[in-house]
């Protein structure tokens, strides 16, 4: 496996050392020491660097708002780099036997403004919840109390799969109802919540559990790697009962996958219960090895739905009866619970984003919540949840920077085939995701005609049909551009 380590110049701690200088140079002491100071790099495995950093507030800001920096400068030092993962840094606590309730990590709240070295900081810049008390896996992920199968509101879109984890929760270790279990759904649909749910479940019935998110799973496996144990990281993992990984679309790199694969062999074969969670069916997750993808979908899959009005009225109600329970002054009346329920129809992240608003609302002004206030707090969440409208000049950037030519050669009379190919992408995006006319995109196009576009139009939609790479390319670049 350790070939699988790009050979670089001197250790990768200098080479590191180096990215982050750049970092300094570029950006500024201030920023740098904001954001990029406790960043550390666990490894370099096919291609991609995975950095760490102590909370999970640092990582999301990073991935938000440094992404494309990081990257261009761990290339630029650390060599062919395709991708960058951020992952919090794992709790350190070995694999002591399923811990009872007793002996669960204890952190106060305040430990959130606690100096970098504490590293159960790992909720930082969570709010809204109280949860005075963490919970720890068998290999250290903190699990969130708030996850449980008592809080998770059952209809009829989430029914089966809340049975299956709730079936494989109580069943006794060794046994496995359903193996792998897989659960797949759009974002904010309750699939974290179930998985959360089943591994603190199981842990209190005394089994050993471990929870992955796939760039937990990822690291967990590089700095085994690293430090020369990993297989100390595989033999952890077989002594345990039941593996968790969340979000399985995001593993990636082909030694990790095999990795995966072999780990969920393993426990499978030796009657351990996995359960797994994706976004879309076991066989979409075109990134993942083929023999994964099949394991996945050949044990129980279950999908979970959109959530119903009805269905969102109660996650809402029980959010905010939450918040109420440590804000004791902050109510909201059943008209108005009904009126966000209604509008706020995508998921239950947007739900809690509307909880959290109205009791940001509701705090501030000092006043009671009505309707128009309701309607005045989520406003912007209601509308930032309409399709973005995308414009074809970000069409045209993104294209350019993806394929290293200037927005300048796209709009040009240019004809080489390094500007040909993207300028025609770029058509065809423009098509695509916006409502202008072939005559308009041509006149954004440097002035071109619209039979021009037509072609451009025509031939990529064809060639999209028959080279799976473009496919996912073109594909990619339409999510970035509807992000
Ligand atoms: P996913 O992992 O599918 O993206 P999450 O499990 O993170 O979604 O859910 C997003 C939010 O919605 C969480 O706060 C979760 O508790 C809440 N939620 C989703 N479904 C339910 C449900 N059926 N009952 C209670 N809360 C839910
Ligand atoms: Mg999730």
């Amino acid at each position: 496996m350790t070939e699988t380590i790009a050979p670089l110049q001197g250790s990768l701690g200098e080479a590191w050392d180096r990215v982050r200088r750049r970092l300094r140079a570029e950006l500024g002491e201030d920023v740098f020491s904001s954001w990029f100071a406790r960043v550390e790099i666990g490894g370099l495995v096919d291609s991609v660097a995975y950095l760490t950093v102590p909370t999970r507030f640092l990582k999301s800001w990073l991935e938000a708002h440094y992404a494309e920096r990081l990257q261009v400068n761990c290339q630029a030092e650390l060599g062919a780099v395709n991708g960058v993962i951020l992952s919090v840094r794992q709790v350190s606590r070995d694999s002591a036997p399923a811990p009872v309730r007793e002996t669960v990590a204890v952190r106060p709240r305040s430990a959130v403004a606690a100096p970098a070295a504490a590293s159960a900081e790992i909720r930082h810049g969570e709010a809204a919840m109280p949860c005075e008390r963490d919970i720890v896996d068998a290999c250290g992920t903190l699990l969130d109390r708030r996850l449980t199968f008592e809080n998770f509101i059952v209809g009829k879109s989430n029914q089966l799969a809340f049975a299956a984890a709730e079936r494989i929760a109580a069943a006794p270790a060794g046994s496995t109802p359903y193996n792998p279990l897989y659960l797949h759904a759009g974002v904010g649909l309750g699939k974290t919540h179930l998985l959360q749910a089943i591994a603190q479940e199981a842990r209190r019935q005394g089994k050993r559990v471990a929870y992955f998110t796939a760039d937990r799973f990822m690291y967990g496996f590089v700095a085994a790697l690293k430090s020369q144990t990993a297989l100390a990281f595989k033999e952890k993992l077989r002594g345990i009962d039941l593996l968790v990984v969340d979000d399985v679309q995001f593993i990636q790199g082909k030694s990790i996958q095999q990795e995966f694969g072999h780990t969920i062999n393993a426990l499978i074969d030796a009657g351990k219960q996995i359960v797994v969670a994706g976004d879309r069916l076991a066989n979409d997750l075109e990134a993942l090895d083929e023999r994964i993808r099949s394991r996945l979908g050949g044990g129980l899959v279950v999908e979970v739905g959109d959530l119903d009005e009805t269905l969102r009225g109660k996650i809402l109600g029980g959010r905010l009866a939450a918040l109420h329970a440590a804000h004791p002054n902050f109510h909201v009346n059943p008209d108005v619970v009904a009126y966000v329920a209604c509008v706020v129809a995508t998921n239950g992240r947007d739900l809690d984003g509307a909880a959290n608003r109205l009791l940001a609302h509701a705090t501030l002004s000092g006043q009671a919540v009505t309707l128009e206030t309701a309607e005045a707090a989520i406003r912007d969440l209601v509308r930032t949840r309409e399709p973005r409208r995308v414009k074809i000049e970000d069409i045209q950037k993104l294209v350019a920077t993806r394929y290293n030519v200037s927005r300048a050669d796209i709009l040009s009379e240019r004809r080489t085939a390094a500007v040909v190919k993207p300028r025609q992408i770029a058509m065809y995006l423009s098509k695509a995701l916006t409502p202008r006319s072939l005559p308009e995109i041509g006149r954004r196009f440097g002035g071109r005609d619209h039979t021009t576009v037509l072609h451009a139009v025509r031939k990529i939609e064809k060639q999209i049909t028959e080279d799976r790479m473009l496919h996912d390319e073109v594909d990619l670049l339409k999510r970035m551009l509807q992000e």
